[in-house]
This record gives C-alpha cells, structure tokens and sequence, in this order.
C-alpha cells in the first residue's frame, strides 16, 4: 500500500500542492484528473522525488519517510520501490532499445549483463517490441518509444509505477496501442498511478479516480461514481469541459 499524508509542495511562493492525502492499495489502478497546472504532474514527481515535497510523509509498505527532510538513504530506498514513465519517454538516444531497459538492472540492481538482456528482451517482447530490440529511440514510432519506457519501468520491478500523461505527446493514432500495454499491465495487478486526459482508460481501467484542481484533491472514488455522479461543483465543470 503507498499512503501520502500531508503532501505539501511550493515553488517559491506558490503553494502548488496543498496537503494531499492519498492512499493507494497493493495492485489498485488510480487514475489522476484535473485541468491544467492543478499540480498532478507535481504530485506524481514528489512520490519518487524528482520534486523535494515542502512537507509530509511518504510511505510504501512498511517503508514511511518524512517527505521534507528525507536522509540520503531513504530518497534511495524510495527511488527504488517507484518507477516512472514520463510523456517525453526519456530514453537514451545513443543506447537500443534493449539497451534502455538494460540500464537499470545492471546499474541499479547490479544484476549481471546476460541476465539483464534476458530479461530485457523478454519484457520488450512482452510490451510488443520482440522485433526492435536493437533499434535506437531515433528508429522508433513515439508509441514503440513509449513502450521501452514501459518496459523499462517494469524491468525494475517497483512497487509502484508513476505514469505522467503517457499518451499526451503522442500522434492520436499511436495512444491506443500505448494504452492497450498498460491495460494489460495493469490486468497482471501492478500498483499504478497513472496522470492522464484519456477518459475511456479512466473508466474502463482504474479502480478510483481522483480529480485535482488547485493543488487539492476535490473528490474521489470508484470511476462509475464520478464520472456518472459527481458530488463537487468543480468536478461536474470538469466532466462537461472534457467528456
Ligand atoms: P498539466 O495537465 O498541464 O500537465 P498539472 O496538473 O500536471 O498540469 P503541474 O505540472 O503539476 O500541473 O503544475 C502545477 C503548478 O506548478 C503550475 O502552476 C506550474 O506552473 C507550477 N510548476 C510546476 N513545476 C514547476 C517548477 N519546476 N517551477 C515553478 N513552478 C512550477
């Protein structure tokens, strides 16, 4: 289980996350919804620490850190249970496919090359990629992109895996084969916080949906419920700007 408590986080003098509370259950898929600049991306930076939270605590498991002064030790230890998997891919352009996902199992885990590519390969395999492993990003559709960067989380065997907007700079035509993995993933009851617009995977995939405006969460709650009976004003705004 991953429980946020009192997540706070500004820039400067801009409160962009307000206490945040959120608790996510061991291979439960929750969605994030929210306009623009309602702070998800950041919400979903500061659970692995790509953004120092201003207060808070963080907790995996029987894992709990106090998210503002965080020892070397425990950023570590968090980076370790989370993997994420970013709207611009982030891969390395001068390394294969194979080579991407390689990465963090020799680097992070220290398992031996062999075995990393064995297990590579057959997570590329698994993401659809089984014909490209030697191809480097620049020889890759952004949805074949997309998909090491997938494999790549999975390789690291996280407790969780953050998804920020994974399909928002993708050509429309590449969402759906995108969305399609993750799907699958998420059927095999890997813990996912996944930011996104796309509404159909929203209801169909999440177990609970959480909808952002203004660095607060306004409500939350079994997709069916929200997106058919919003309670909040804000929310049903929303729904109608987006659906
Ligand atoms: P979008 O759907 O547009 O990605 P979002 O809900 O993910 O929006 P965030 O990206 O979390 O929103 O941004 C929330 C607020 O924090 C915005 O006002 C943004 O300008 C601000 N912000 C985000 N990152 C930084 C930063 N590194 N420095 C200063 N302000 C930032």
């Amino acid at each position: 289980m991953i429980k946020l408590t009192n997540i706070s986080k500004s820039f400067g003098r801009n409160p962009v996350l307000k206490s945040i509370d959120l608790t996510v259950n061991k291979g439960e898929v929750v969605v994030i919804l929210g306009p623009s600049g309602s702070g998800k991306t950041t919400l979903l930076r500061c659970v692995n620490y790509l953004e120092k939270p201003s207060g808070g605590e963080i907790a995996i498991g029987d894992f709990r850190m106090n998210a503002e002064h965080a020892a070397k030790k425990d950023i570590h230890a968090l980076r370790q249970k989370t993997a994420m998997v970013f709207q611009q891919y982030n891969l390395f352009k001068h390394k294969t496919a194979i080579e991407n996902v390689m990465e963090g199992l020799v680097i992070v885990k220290k398992i031996p090359k062999d075995e990393a590519r064995k297990r590579s390969a057959a997570l590329l395999e698994k993401v659809g990629l089984a014909g490209k492993l030697d191809a480097y990003p620049s020889q890759l559709s952004g949805g074949q992109q997309q998909r090491v960067g997938i494999a790549r989380a999975l390789a690291l065997e996280p407790e969780v895996i953050l998804f920020d907007e994974p399909t928002s700079a993708l050509d429309p035509e590449l969402v759906g084969e995108v969305l399609e993995v993750i799907r699958k993933i998420a059927k095999e009851g890997i813990t996912m916080i996944v930011v996104t617009h796309e509404m159909g995977f929203a209801r169909d995939v999440a177990n609970h949906v959480v909808f952002m405006d203004g660095g607060v969460i306004v409500e939350e709650g079994p997709p069916a419920e929200l997106f058919n009976h919003p309670r909040e004003e804000r929310t049903k705004q929303f729904l109608k700007r987006i659906t």
